[in-house]
């Protein structure tokens, strides 16, 4: 299927703030497929700004909207600022929400959206931390609109691949190589590069480990990394962010591809 054209600002594709109402009018005669990231707003460390999940979250959604585009299909992209930070709440600047909070706040912006439309629903997370509550709030916003939603979280994905891209991949951790590499790319002048160290983390942040199914809830963020980061930042360059983005909007973009536009797809 040949590109569609999409509103465009020079970075890439609008995101729907960027958007006039006018253009999502426009976009929803072509498509009811909406994706909505959720970031989050927390302390990276003494080099990267506290927006840096979203800043990254917001450019993921930006090229997956990217690549759907050039593969034929539309889809109009908001990156929500918040998430689940309270593991970083005692590091000044840091901000969360709670979890039944969280999940009220995805349920009704799908549902604004919903009321425009849409029918068809993303989740990206742009945040370790947001993968529950969103889980949470697809399952309930596909009982309740009786929509197809797609949850969607990079970050098993990206730490596949990452020996292939990162110069030290072994403990790539918050704050670290790969997020300043993403960084990088879109907010240069908020990174502090001569402010940052490599860290090991003081303990191991998981000691148990009795396999999955088990999870102990243990600890805070400073006790394991009193600096808020672990790994190696100093070793971030842009080339390295402009890799892992592609590989991620390629990944999702396969799938919201196959589950929403497949031909006879009962989802699509
Ligand atoms: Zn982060």
């Amino acid at each position: 299927m040949s590109a569609v054209s999409i509103p465009m600002i020079g970075r890439g594709p609008k995101l729907l703030e960027e958007m006039t109402t006018a253009e999502v009018a426009e976009a929803l005669q072509r498509t009811d497929v909406a994706i909505l990231a959720t970031c989050a707003i927390e302390q990276h460390g003494a080099h990267l700004p506290l927006g840096t999940d979203w800043y990254i979250g917001e450019e993921t959604t930006r090229r997956v909207i990217r690549v759907l585009a050039e593969r034929g299909h539309q889809a109009v992209g908001y990156a929500f600022p918040l998430g689940r930070s309270d593991g970083f709440l005692n590091f000044p600047g840091s901000l969360t929400l709670s979890n039944a909070t969280f999940v009220a706040v995805m349920k009704e912006l799908v549902g604004c959206l919903h009321h425009q439309g849409f029918r068809r629903f993303v989740l990206l997370s742009g945040n370790g931390g947001n993968g529950t509550a969103m889980l949470i709030a697809g399952e309930e916003i596909h009982r309740e609109l009786g929509c197809p939603v797609i949850f969607l979280d990079p970050l098993p994905y990206q730490i596949s691949y990452r020996s292939e891209i990162l110069k030290n991949p072994a403990i790539d951790h918050h704050g670290a190589e790969g997020e300043t590499s993403k960084v990088l790319v879109t907010h240069p002048h908020l990174v502090h590069q001569e402010r940052s160290t490599f860290v090991e983390p003081l303990s191991d942040p998981r000691p148990y480990n009795f396999g999955p199914g088990v999870r102990v809830f243990a600890g805070r963020w400073e006790d394991f990394a009193p600096g808020g980061v672990v790994g190696d930042p100093r070793l971030g360059e842009a080339a390295t962010g402009e890799k892992a983005y592609e590989r991620n909007a390629a990944w999702a973009a396969d799938i919201i591809e196959k589950v929403f536009f497949s031909v006879g797809n009962k989802a699509g």
